[in-house]
């Protein structure tokens, strides 16, 4: 599974980084950065939590092969 980023939606609020904050961080400049775009099974639940999570609906959850 791969994170992809709707970055014309994102308003940096962070809310994904205050739930996954080894995956995502956002800069003093307000760029977000994936630091893992395929994050292992094990915290792929975090990552759905993350996706719901966001106000803006940035943040998707797709198979590798059709993202
Ligand atoms: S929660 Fe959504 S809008 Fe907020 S920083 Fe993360 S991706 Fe961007």
């Amino acid at each position: 599974m791969k994170i992809v980023v709707d970055y014309d939606e994102c308003e940096a609020n962070a809310v994904c980084v205050g739930i996954l904050p080894d995956v995502f961080e956002v800069d003093d400049e307000d760029n977000l950065t994936v630091h893992q775009e395929y994050p292992p099974d094990d915290i792929l639940g975090k990552v759905r939590e993350a996706v719901d999570a966001c106000p803006k609906r940035a943040l998707a959850l797709k198979q590798e092969d059709d993202a």
